[in-house]
């Protein structure tokens, strides 16, 4: 136990430090889809975060949106807890025939204009999961998809350039 502890007191940190994103960058890119956000809805975006089946590693993901090194609330992106408050639905996961339903009742719930986007490989297709019994299929087999982010799981930057990408997308639509 001893000579644990002295090595433990010796040895240092065998973990690698997690990578640091440029905070500048992502500070611009939050305001962004802030400004975005603003600009096509009057106010800022609330999104309902779907698990429809997945691993929980695009969760994890997300809610670095809001921890205290991303903490993107201070530009004016909140997650919400129903959908009926909810602008965009962000839905992770191959959906599960367990999900399918709760997924369909999700959308219904949203109030119009709404926006899905696909969070994951598992999402765009089943990935790994799709031919699994237990399976409906990618997202888009289920609700109608705006927005595919692939990746397994995708960095909360790719989250982040996605909801810029897809508020982009429709603001140039109806302008
Ligand atoms: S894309 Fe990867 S991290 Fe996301 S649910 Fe599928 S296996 Fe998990």
């Amino acid at each position: 136990m001893r000579q644990t502890l002295l090595e433990s007191l010796t040895h240092g940190s065998l973990t690698e430090p997690a990578p640091r994103p440029d905070e500048a960058a992502l500070d611009e890119l939050a305001k962004c889809v802030d400004r975005a956000a603003r600009a096509k809805l009057g106010r800022s975006l609330s999104i309902r975060q779907v698990d429809a089946g997945s691993c929980n590693g695009c969760e994890l993901e997300i809610h670095a949106l809001n921890n205290a090194f991303y903490d993107l609330e201070r530009f004016g992106l909140r997650f919400v807890a129903s959908p009926r408050h909810a602008d965009v639905l962000m839905v992770t996961g191959p959906v599960t025939k367990n999900m399918r339903e709760a997924l369909e009742r999700t959308y219904n719930a949203t109030p119009e204009p709404k926006w899905v986007i696909a969070v994951g490989s598992c999402a765009f297709d089943g990935a790994i999961f799709a031919e699994s019994y237990a399976v409906a299929g990618g997202v888009k087999e289920v609700i109608p998809v705006d927005l595919h982010i692939r990746g397994c799981p995708p960095s909360p930057t790719e989250l982040l350039r996605g909801l810029l990408a897809l508020l982009q997308h429709v603001s140039g639509e109806t302008t």
